[in-house]
Formats: C-alpha cells, sequence, structure tokens
C-alpha cells in the first residue's frame, strides 16, 4: 500500500516542481537526503563565497559539512567565539556572496515560498544580492497555498523553532502561537516570493522525505 502513497508525493512534488518553474524558479527533485550534497556541489563552484541562513535541514542533510570541506569561502555564521557583532557582518557579507543556502519554512503547490523571520536575514538574503539563492526543502514542507503555508508556520515552524532556541515566547512553551509581542518574537517579517526577476536565481531542491520543520 505504501506505493500509493509515495505515487501520491511524487505527485504533489512534481506538480510543485512545475509551478516554480513557472515563476522562474529552477526546480530540481530528488527522493532522498543523501541525494542533496552531490546536488549542491554541482550547483556551486570552487572557490564560491557561500553563506547559510538558520536551517536544521541543511544540518540534516550534511550541507554544512560540505561547505566547511575546503572547497568553498565559507561565512560562518556558526565559527566558534563570534561575537554578536560578528554574526551581525556575517549576515550583512551575505548579500555579496555567490551562494545563499537555506530553507524555505513552506512551499506552495503554487509555486510560492513563504518565510517568516524573526531577524529577516535570511529572508532579506533571499529576496536581493547573493547571486543564487539555493534552497533545500522537505515534501513536509509542501502545503496547497499561502493560507495554508501561514498555518503551518504558526502551528509547526515557528513553535518548534521557538523551543530549539529557547526563546521565551509564549509558543516556546506551550507549543500554539499567542500572537505574542515581545523581544524574542520569532516571527516578525514575513515574506511570499512569487514570480522572480532573474529566472532561475533561486533554485530550489524538493526532497521527498520529511525535513527541519
Ligand atoms: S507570535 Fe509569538 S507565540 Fe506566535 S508563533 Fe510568533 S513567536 Fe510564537
Amino acid at each position: 500500500m505504501k506505493e500509493f502513497l509515495d505515487e501520491l508525493l511524487l505527485q504533489r512534488m512534481e506538480r510543485t516542481a512545475a509551478a516554480l518553474e513557472k515563476n522562474r524558479m529552477e526546480a530540481h527533485l530528488v527522493a532522498t537526503k543523501e541525494e542533496v550534497v552531490p546536488l549542491i556541489r554541482s550547483l556551486l563552484a570552487p572557490g564560491d563565497v557561500v553563506s547559510v541562513g538558520g536551517s536544521v535541514t541543511l544540518d540534516e542533510c550534511g550541507v554544512l559539512e560540505l561547505l566547511r570541506c575546503g572547497d568553498y569561502q565559507f561565512l560562518d555564521r556558526y565559527a566558534p567565539g563570534l561575537t554578536a557583532d560578528e554574526i551581525g557582518e556575517v549576515y550583512r557579507k551575505s548579500f555579496f556572496a555567490d551562494a545563499y543556502l537555506c530553507s524555505s519554512n513552506a512551499v506552495t503547490e503554487n509555486g510560492e515560498l513563504y518565510n517568516v523571520d524573526g531577524n529577516a536575514n535570511r529572508v532579506a538574503a533571499m529576496t536581493f544580492g547573493p547571486k543564487k539563492v539555493i534552497l533545500v526543502v522537505g515534501v513536509n514542507k509542501i502545503v496547497p497555498d499561502l493560507a495554508a503555508a501561514e498555518r503551518r508556520v504558526q502551528e509547526i515552524a515557528a513553535p518548534a523553532n521557538a523551543k530549539r532556541l529557547s526563546c521565551k515566547t509564549p509558543c516556546a512553551a506551550t507549543g500554539k502561537c499567542a500572537d505574542c509581542a515581545g523581544d524574542g518574537r520569532i516571527c516578525c517579517t514575513a515574506v511570499i516570493h512569487r514570480q522572480q526577476r532573474v529566472p532561475g536565481r533561486i533554485k530550489v531542491i524538493l526532497v521527498g522525505e520529511p525535513l527541519g520543520y
């Protein structure tokens, strides 16, 4: 029986990939997370300046290890001992990177990306600056439309990330959004990417297994 579910998920991925391409984003489909690193290697050139947005998905796929292998100039926001000012500098330098890698909180079957940030450094770099943006997205993040994307962030992505980052927010404590207004709010800026001005600048790797939140 599992083959029918697998077929359904594949159809959802193919539908989403076609819609992304229509919106002038490059779509790649892979079945497993083990296929992500070889694919990203093929999308980067040796010596590229690369940077990342905060992402559990990248970690799960081994992308951070790839970026630290010495083949690239990695602007590593996680380097030990960085001060808050130095991390802020990495965020700003990322606008000039050859490639920016992260995930997306949700991708709709209409080919839209929906993302919510606390600092907005990730959504800013996704939107403008780096020459290419490579997103790794598990099949669990594909949703039918923007309303479902917003719900997904409020009910899953934001509370799970707030717990991971030990934020002092209601959702970190209860797992439920309470529309808070404190300094630690994790969902300050919401950005929708629709049709892209530069074709292929954003490349979306859809992975046929659940990844991240
Ligand atoms: S508004 Fe506050 S409680 Fe709701 S998801 Fe965002 S950070 Fe969590």
